[in-house]
């Protein structure tokens, strides 16, 4: 006991980011650092398409 290591809430390898939707602890592999969470909230987000992408106005 002592040291404190955070693992990776999916796979349990060293977590080196924090989800800022869900707050889990996520390693580089289940973060994506274009959206600043992790990859199952990434996911969910990008179910819907973005209709701002669009160049049109
Ligand atoms: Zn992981
Ligand atoms: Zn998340």
């Amino acid at each position: 006991m002592g040291d404190v290591v955070v693992l990776c809430d999916y796979c349990g390898k060293i977590a080196v980011h924090t989800c800022k939707l869900c707050g889990k602890r996520v390693c580089a592999a289940h973060y994506d650092d274009s959206n600043g969470s992790c990859t199952a909230c990434s996911s969910g987000r990008q179910a819907k398409t973005n209709p701002k992408s669009n160049g049109r106005s």
